[in-house]
């Protein structure tokens, strides 16, 4: 039976309450049902949505009109081939993406009719893509590709009725339930006979692989995992990136590439491997949890914030006690506090700045704390560790704070931060997650490759570094997310096209995403 469905209204995504979402490892939030997305495409071309002013906005350019077309159709398997012709990871990006084509999508006043008021994203353009930009120049430094649109959703300030379409809900439906046996990989040019390496199988790897398998190269995949996806496997916990979606994604062989998994690269495998291959693209993730060296770290109970998401994502769920204290506010954090729920735990995050700072919620933070707190996660902020605490066996048995005031703005435009003096406090605990943010391991570089210790130097607008041979995306070169990496990771995989094939080098406008 046809389902009934109010035009101004997005299709309902049916999630878990709290309560039941805090027992389970499996994600809240379902995918839409073939009648719910095909309801909700139905919506937006109904509506009359300017879906290609969404085009506009997608970074990847997804031809949104024409697969949401097809899933009002019924076409899935069309819709999954559409999506395909721009990047290869439906499913996870109809979970990570950061809504750009959302945003860029014209509010509506009536059917069919914008919303007068409405402007679009602005983009801000710092420099000419002609220049060469070393990530670190003043031009580029800060710089966002993309900023905010002006937001309005139904029962925004400015009581639009007609919610946008859920375009990321659409699109990871495409890519759950779309077959992928059916849309078959497409090489788009002849076999160059180059060799092309890609170091490192997250999002900003694959997607270097996946392009320059369809441009015709010979592609080989090292990695430390025995399984593709890199932090998508490793990182993200399965609430928040169900596995299945990972590994439908992020499958190269079936694009034809040749993938060396299961261990560390040293300084002169790297260098032997670039030898021996015609470019090589790294794409190495941040993936060593940094410590906050506190007294007594080395106790048992004491874990770093990924390597404890890690043991959950393998399977291994680690032991706990009753009561978690979590040491940082970023997405790890928050990720490991969770996980720490969904294990029994009573979960403490405390963060020495105040709620406005966290590095996560950059919407409206308060909101995210409230959706945490609606998990039973509990904040503390203003609170800075000074050491672990431990019983004679060297376990641990609370954490010792002081109390933190805000000063004046720094110089990145944040608040200092001061500790107060004798306002030390202890709380008791049995487990302890430091999750302060993660680091990159540039040690392994071939020294033709200059970095300033964080970051390596690109030329942004093709993304070679200052080796010839080698490109480098993602982590390496300070782009947040997936959806960042990946881009790179297409850029830079037509740059090398170019070169392979004595085409002057196609160059980019490749700022990061934000
Ligand atoms: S979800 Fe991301 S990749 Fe997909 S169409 Fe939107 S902006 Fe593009």
């Amino acid at each position: 039976m046809a389902r009934e469905v109010d035009v101004r209204r997005r299709v309902q995504m049916r999630q878990m309450s709290p309560d039941v979402a805090v027992t389970t490892f499996d994600e809240h939030v379902a995918t839409y049902t073939p009648e719910e997305a095909m309801a909700e495409a139905g919506r937006a071309l109904e509506a009359g949505f300017d879906l290609e002013a969404a085009k506009g906005g997608c970074p990847f350019r997804v031809d949104i009109p024409a697969y949401v077309r097809k899933v009002a159709d019924g076409d899935f398997d069309g819709a999954l081939a559409i999506i395909k012709q721009s990047h290869p990871f439906p499913s996870v990006f109809g979970r990570m993406c950061h809504w750009f084509c959302e945003r860029a999508t014209p509010a509506l006043v009536d059917i069919g009719e914008r919303d007068p008021d409405w402007k679009p994203p602005e983009w801000k353009l710092a420099a000419h893509p002609d220049a060469i930009l070393h990530r670190k120049s003043p031009q580029t430094r800060g710089e966002s590709v993309q900023q905010m649109g002006d937001g309005r959703y139904a029962g925004g300030a400015s009581g639009n009725v007609f919610e946008r379409p859920n375009l990321l809900m659409l699109e990871r439906f495409v890519g759950d339930y779309g077959d992928p046996s059916r849309t078959p990989f497409v090489q788009e040019k002849p076999l160059s006979g180059a060799h092309i390496a890609v170091i490192g199988a997250g999002s900003g790897g694959l997607a270097a692989a996946w392009m320059l398998r369809r441009l015709g190269h010979e592609v080989d995949i090292y990695d430390a995992l025995d399984v593709p996806g890199g932090m998508l496997w490793q990182g993200y916990p399965p609430f928040r990136m169900a596995k299945f979606g990972v590994r439908r994604d992020n499958d190269p062989t079936a694009w034809g590439a040749r993938y060396v998994g299961g261990r560390y690269l040293s300084k002169e495998e790297l260098a032997r491997i670039i030898d021996e291959h015609d470019y090589t693209f790294l794409a190495v993730g941040a993936s060593h949890g940094r410590r906050l060296y506190l007294p007594a770290e080395d106790a048992e109970g004491v874990w770093l914030g990924l390597d404890f998401i890690t043991q959950v994502s393998i399977g291994h769920p680690p032991q706990v006690g009753k009561h978690c204290i979590v040491l940082g506010a970023g997405s790890t954090a928050h990720d490991a506090a969770r996980t720490a729920r969904r294990l029994g735990c009573a979960v403490q995050i405390f963060y020495r700045r105040s709620v406005e700072q966290m590095p996560v919620g950059e919407r409206d933070p308060w909101m995210y704390v409230r959706n945490m707190e609606r998990e039973g996660i509990e904040y503390r902020f203003l609170a800075n560790p000074v050491r672990i605490l431990t019983d004679e066996g060297n376990r641990v048995t609370g954490v010792e704070f002081v109390r933190m005031e805000l000063g004046e703005l720094d110089e990145s435009g944040r608040s200092s931060v001061y500790s107060i003096p004798d306002s030390s406090f202890v709380v008791a605990c049995d487990l302890v997650v430091e999750a302060v943010g993660e680091e990159l391991d540039l040690s392994i570089l071939p020294d033709g490759i200059q970095h300033d210790g964080a970051e390596v130097f690109v030329d942004r607008a093709d993304h070679r570094t200052t080796h010839p041979k080698v490109f480098a995306g993602g982590d390496l070169i300070g782009d947040k997310g997936n959806d960042g990496a990946a881009l790179a990771g297409i850029q830079a995989a037509h740059s090398i096209d170019s070169l392979v094939r004595g085409e002057p080098v196609k160059r980019f406008d490749s700022r990061p995403l934000r």
